[in-house]
């Protein structure tokens, strides 16, 4: 290539690279980075700070400060002009910084006589790492080209940290993925697991930053950019019509594949110097910077929908698709922004754990999670920027905790958390065969909830007398199409037949809300989770629920069936679903199908009307059992989905125990069989307090039986409920220190 073509900063870029290239420890090559940076821009000072913390800078290099400052000074996020380019992730150009907003002056480094300065951050897709910066005795405003320039270098300087290239043997300096990290999420599903961080779609590696030919770099860029439009434009024709929120992000990355600017400031990083796939992640690094600081939800969307383009371009240049080439290790903990349901069944048992930066507590995702009795983290911000495939991992699932690549203490603390827990599983396993019956002699009924096949072998493993609740919407989210009644009729006789004789309540279709069927249209709601779902779709298009009732008739081939309908809000909906069910029992009768030998009908209280419902009501019910997840989410109207609020309000407290009393007593009046399904039924301490409000029946997650049994087990239900009535009578809002105070004292076993 002709000399008088090669920008500096292509020239700086390759001498970098050479430089990079020479051993050295870290800290020399730094200096030696900075020293070629300021000889090429004609500066003065180049200096480069790092993070020592997430809110620390410290100054690891310099060429022009004083070298004693080095290691020394320190700012903090936002302190200062070098502060400010790591907190707004954006340079700072200015002729005269003494006199700039913010300016904070550092006697140690011997600035004062310097008046322009540039900074650049140091990032990596979003990960901020450090700042760059170049200072200047003459007061001049930094070119366009400059600043570019510099971004360029930055970007570099960025992966070979990532590579390890700063490190050093300096153990002062940052060390990006090398780290312990903690991070706080929710606990999508409790447990624990020790293993290797599995990423579900690991980020393509990046190795070649600069190039050697421009022309034929772009060219290469270019041609990535039209096959990834082919791509978007094949997906575009394969969703489907109705599904608006599909299409949306379609098109949205239709508009991103097209955008002229994308890839001219692309292109700008080649001729600066870049390779295709470097320039690329320039440009989605500056989108997750920004990603960050947008608060406005459909944006943030929007540059999601960039930042997974970007994926897909450097899959493309790579050819690394989404497999890597890399062995799952042993103990896989899957990380992932977010996973579909069918995704994480095909993992399937082989995960120990899953660890989601997205996600939520009543995802689908979560629901398999549960069903495969696997830890499960979700909101777990950053996880996908900083975990590496193989990363020791430990996650809390109890606590909502993950620690990637845990220091040693707190990996000791948590294997004594694991070996007690497994002490426990010994000390449940031996009560599994025997029947759930306190001291006072009240035997309770501890059921499972189920979901899919897969749950059914814990129903002999976990000492459970049948499915308290089967949901039966996974089999419909699961897939692309509407199953077929003969199909579903063919699963229900698998769980029934997996059941051998245990009752097994099957409830019908609860979608709507956070629960949509691929195929399905959804009406655009404000409020899902008050809106169009449960029963209320299956009573308005009758089509769906009529097959579904169909199929579990015959399904049970003359064996006892058990219907619960969801989220019934009047007595005349339940009437209505009873009455199609009946019909349906007389059509399948007329066709000379065989009949359930018996056949009950429930439903469940998910809305407090119902608890106030008619007496006919509770008559005509078979049994009710209440959905306690959506009963305290529209009692307290607080979302069960809503970090922020759905741990606000406690169960133990005296409004929805003295509410799930009048339940107890109104079904105790009509002779109506009565349990509860939510999570809560499987919280010992509320289990305990459920017993002792006369609640004999619970239908919790199978690893809960074990505790739940145990705890029970050891108690006097008269005594708890002598407690809470004298509570009660106080007027005491707060009865979960009455009920924990109980439990303290008891005895082992
Ligand atoms: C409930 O609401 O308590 C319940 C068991 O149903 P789901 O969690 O499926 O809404
Ligand atoms: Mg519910």
């Amino acid at each position: 290539m002709p000399e008088r073509l090669e920008t500096q900063s292509r020239r700086l870029l390759r001498r970098l690279r050479d430089t990079l290239a020479e051993p050295g420890k870290g800290q020399e090559r730094l200096n030696r980075i900075t020293e070629l940076i300021a000889e090429s821009m004609h500066t003065d000072v180049c200096s480069i700070y790092l993070f020592r913390d997430p809110e620390t800078l410290e100054l690891c290099a310099t060429r022009g400060l004083k070298s004693d400052a080095v290691h020394q000074t320190r700012l903090r996020l936002g302190e200062g002009l070098v502060g400010r380019v790591a907190r707004g992730s954006k340079p700072v150009n200015t002729a005269d910084a003494p006199g700039e907003r913010g300016f904070r002056y550092m006697p140690e480094t011997g600035e004062e006589v310097f008046s322009s300065f540039l900074g650049v951050p140091i990032q990596r897709l979003g990960e901020r790492l450090g700042v760059l910066a170049v200072q200047s005795r003459a007061k001049r405003l930094y070119s366009e080209d400059e600043v570019y320039a510099l971004e360029v270098v930055a970007m570099v300087l960025a992966e070979m940290t990532e590579l390890g290239a700063f490190v050093g043997d300096d153990a002062t300096l940052a060390q990006p993925h090398k780290n312990p990290v903690m991070i706080r999420g929710g606990s999508g599903q409790e447990g624990t697991a020790e293993g290797q961080v599995w990423l579900h779609e690991p980020r393509v590696v990046v190795t070649n930053l600069v190039n050697d030919d421009p022309e034929a770099e772009v060219e290469r860029l270019r041609a990535a950019v039209g096959q990834l439009r082919v791509t978007v434009n094949d997906l575009l024709t394969l969703a489907s019509p109705t599904d608006r929120e599909q299409r949306e992000v379609l098109e949205a990355y239709r508009m991103f594949a097209h955008s002229r600017g994308w890839s001219r400031r692309m292109e700008q990083s080649i001729e600066s110097g870049l390779s295709a796939e470097a320039a690329v992640e320039k440009e989605q690094s500056e989108a997750r910077s920004r990603l960050q600081l947008v608060p406005d939800p459909y944006l943030r969307d929007r540059l999601h929908d960039l930042d997974d383009l970007s994926n897909r371009l450097l899959r493309i240049l790579t050819g690394q698709g989404s497999e890597t080439g890399a062995a799952m290790p042993e103990r896989p903990i899957l990380v992932a922004r977010n996973i579909g349901p069918g995704e994480l069944l095909e993992y399937g048992p082989r995960l120990r754990g899953v660890v989601l930066e997205e996600g939520s507590i009543g995802s689908h995702a979560a629901v398999v999670a549960r069903a495969l009795s696997i830890p499960l983290i979700v909101h777990a911000s950053r996880i996908t920027t900083e975990a590496l495939n193989g990363d020791p991992i430990i996650v809390d699932g109890d606590e909502g905790v993950v620690h990637l690549r845990p220091d040693d203490s707190v990996a000791a603390a948590f294997r004594d958390k694991i070996a007690m827990q497994t002490q426990a599983q010994a000390r449940y396993a031996a009560l599994r065969d025997r029947p759930a019956v306190a001291r006072c002699g009240t035997r309770v009924s501890l059921m499972m909830n189920a979901g899919i096949m897969a749950d059914l072998p814990s129903l002999g493993g976990s000492g459970a007398e049948g499915v308290g609740l089967f949901r039966t919407e996974l089999q419909f989210l699961l897939r692309n199409t509407m199953p077929r009644r003969s199909d579903l009729a063919a699963l229900y006789a698998r769980v029934m037949a997996a059941a051998d004789g245990r009752p097994v309540v099957f409830r019908t279709l609860d979608i709507g809300s956070d629960k949509v069927m691929p195929y399905m249209k959804r009406p655009d709601e404000p409020n899902p989770a008050m809106g169009w779902r449960a029963l209320r779709v299956g009573l308005d298009k009758t089509g769906v629920m009529r097959m579904q009732l169909q199929a579990l008739i015959r399904a049970a081939q003359g064996r006892p069936l058990s219907v619960m309908f969801p989220l019934v809000s009047e007595m005349a909906e339940f009437s209505a679903a009873r009455d199609m069910l009946l019909r349906e029992v007389e059509r399948e009768a007329h066709l000379g199908h065989p009949l359930p030998e018996k056949l009950e009908i429930g439903a469940m209280i998910e809305t407090p009307s119902l608890a106030f419902a008619p007496d006919a009501f509770f008559q005509m019910a078979d049994f009710v059992s209440i959905g306690g997840n959506d009963l305290k989410q529209f009692f307290y109207a607080a979302d069960r989905e809503n970090e922020l609020v759905r741990r606000r309000y406690d169960t133990l407290s005296f409004s929805f125990l003295t509410l799930i009393e009048q339940i107890v007593q109104r079904c105790a009046e009509a002779g109506t069989a009565l349990s509860f399904c939510g999570e809560d039924a499987g919280k010992p301490l509320e289990a305990l307090a459920f017993t002792a409000v006369g609640l004999r029946s619970l239908s919790m997650r199978p690893a809960s039986i074990g505790p739940v049994k145990e705890l029970i087990s050891r108690s006097d239900i008269g005594e708890v409920q002598a407690l809470l009535k004298a509570a009660q009578r106080r007027g005491e809002e707060r009865l979960r220190p009455i009920v924990l105070d109980y439990v303290r004292q008891l005895k082992p076993l």
